[in-house]
C-alpha cells in the first residue's frame, strides 16, 4: 500500500525567506528534532553555498554517529552539471539530493530569456542526473520548478525522462500556490499514472491553500499508485505567503476525515515532539507563532463564549478534534521572573557554569572543558544573536568536536 513519507524544507526554503534566517547551530537543532519527530527526510541545506559547507559536513558527521539517524538528510541544488560536480567537491560525503529545474514555459522563456527550450531542460536535467549517480549519489529527487503552471504533457515527458536516468522522485512545485486541492488531485493522479514515480508534493501558500493543495495532491499520487511526498516547513515559514506547516499536514492526515485506512503517513511520525519543534522554531526565526495556528497556537485549545466552555468542561470532544496532550502540550513552562544569568557572546566562565549547573550539567573536575564548552557557546551567540535554548547548550556541551566544525565559517577561502 503506498503511503504518505514528509520531507521537511525548512533548513532550505524556510531559510530562503526573505527577512528571515536561521544560525548553523539553529539548523543542526532542527534537524535534530525532525529526526525525534519520526520525519523521513530533511533538506538540509545548499551544497553549493560555501557558507553551508561546515555545515552540511558536521551534520553528516551527525548522521554518521548515529545521532541524525534514521532523517535522511538531502541537498538542494540546481539540476545543471556545474552544481552536482560543485556539491560534491564542497561535501563530498552527501548521498540524497534534489536537482531543480524551471518547467514552465513562464519561466523557461521568462527566466532564460530564450537561452533554452524545452529540449535544453531536459537535457540539463538528465545530464545532472548522470553526473549525480556518477558521483555517488544514493537518491535522487527531481524537481519540477513552477510544475503547476507547466503543461501536463510536457511534465510527463520531463518526469519519464528523469525516470529513465533513474531518479527516485519527481517533485512537483506548486511554486506559487496556484494549485485548488481539486486540480492538484487530478494533476497529481495523472502524474503518478502516466510517471509511475514517487510524487513529491511542495506547495506554497499564496492563497491560502498549502496543506489543502498538499493532503489533497497526496490523496492522488496514492490513487495513482505512488508513495506520495509532501514538502513541509515548520510554522509554515517560507518564501512569501509561506510552504505547508508541518504540524497541520500531520493533524490533517491523521485527523482529517476523509484519511482514515488509505491514506497514511509511512514511518512512526511523533505528533508529542510538534509542541517542542514549532516553539523552538519561532524562537530561531523570531516569529511568534500565530494564536490561530492549528495545534501550536495560544488559542487552539482556549474556550471562552459560554456554550464552547461549558460544552468543553462537560467532555473536551465537544468542541476538540484531538487533545492538546498529543502535541506535547500541557506541560508548565519555567520562566525567570527574577534575576536571570545568561550565556551570551561574551560571558565568562562563572556565569556560564552557573547556567550549565541549573541543567545538572557540571563541570566541576573538567575546567578545560567547561572553557571549551563555554567558547563554543561564545561563537554559537554570535550567529544567532539571542541566548541559547536548553538544548541547544545541552548538545554543545554533548558534541563539541561537531559543534566547533558546525560553526566554523572561512570567508573568501
Ligand atoms: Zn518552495
Amino acid at each position: 500500500m503506498p503511503k504518505i513519507y514528509l520531507i521537511d524544507v525548512t533548513n532550505r526554503d524556510g531559510v530562503q525567506t526573505a527577512k528571515l534566517g536561521l544560525s548553523k547551530l539553529e539548523k543542526t537543532m532542527i534537524n535534530i528534532y525532525l529526526n525525534g519527530m519520526g520525519v523521513f527526510q530533511s533538506e538540509f541545506g545548499f551544497p553549493t553555498t560555501k557558507h553551508e559547507s561546515n555545515y552540511l559536513r558536521a551534520n553528516l558527521e551527525l548522521a554518521e554517529m548515529g545521532v541524525l539517524r534514521p532523517i535522511r538528510l538531502g541537498g538542494w541544488i540546481r539540476a545543471i552539471v556545474a552544481d552536482v560536480v560543485t556539491t560534491f567537491r564542497l561535501v563530498p560525503t552527501i548521498r540524497h539530493l534534489n536537482l531543480s529545474i524551471s518547467t514552465s514555459d513562464q519561466m523557461i522563456y521568462g527566466k532564460f530569456q530564450g537561452r533554452k527550450n524545452r529540449e535544453d531542460i531536459i537535457k540539463d536535467m538528465t545530464g545532472a542526473v548522470d553526473a549525480a549517480w556518477a558521483l555517488g549519489a544514493e537518491s535522487i529527487g527531481v524537481n519540477a520548478e513552477d510544475a503547476s503552471r507547466t503543461d501536463l504533457d510536457y511534465l510527463i515527458e520531463f518526469g519519464l525522462s528523469a525516470k529513465e536516468h533513474g531518479a527516485c522522485r519527481l517533485r512537483y512545485c506548486d511554486t506559487l500556490g496556484y494549485d485548488d486541492p481539486l486540480t492538484i488531485y487530478e494533476t497529481a493522479k495523472a502524474l503518478a499514472e502516466s510517471v509511475g514515480l514517487p510524487i513529491e508534493l511542495h506547495c506554497h501558500g499564496d492563497l491560502g491553500m498549502a496543506v489543502a493543495t498538499s493532503i489533497s495532491g497526496a490523496k492522488g499520487v496514492i490513487d495513482g499508485g505512488q508513495d506520495a511526498y509532501i514538502n513541509t516547513t515548520v510554522n509554515g515559514i517560507g518564501e512569501r505567503a509561506g510552504n505547508a506547516d508541518l504540524v497541520a499536514v500531520i493533524l490533517a492526515i491523521t485527523k482529517a476525515k476523509g484519511f482514515a485506512g488509505k491514506y497514511q503517513l509511512a514511518g512512526a511520525v511523533d505528533l508529542s515532539k510538534a509542541w517542542k519543534i514549532a516553539k523552538f522554531a519561532s524562537y530561531a526565526f523570531d516569529i511568534p507563532i500565530p494564536i490561530n495556528q492549528p495545534g501550536v497556537g495560544a488559542n487552539a485549545f482556549a474556550h471562552e463564549s459560554g456554550i464552547h466552555a461549558d460544552g468543553v468542561i462537560k467532555d473536551p470532544h465537544n468542541y476538540e478534534l484531538f487533545g492538546y496532550e498529543e502535541l506535547g502540550r500541557g506541560e508548565p513552562e519555567m520562566v525567570e521572573t527574577g534575576r536571570e544569568i545568561c550565556a551570551g557572546e561574551y560571558s565568562g566562565i562563572s556565569g556560564f557554569s552557573h547556567v550549565m549547573g541549573k541543567m545538572a550539567v557540571s563541570f566541576v573536575d573538567n575546567r578545560e572543558e567547561a572553557n571549551k564548552v563555554l567558547e563554543l557557546v561564545r561563537y554559537a551567540n554570535v550567529e544567532s544573536h539571542k541566548p541559547l535554548v536548553e538544548d541547544e547548550l545541552l548538545f554543545i556541551a554533548k558534541y563539541p568536536e561537531v559543534v566547533k566544525k558546525l560553526l566554523t565559517l572561512n570567508p573568501l577561502e
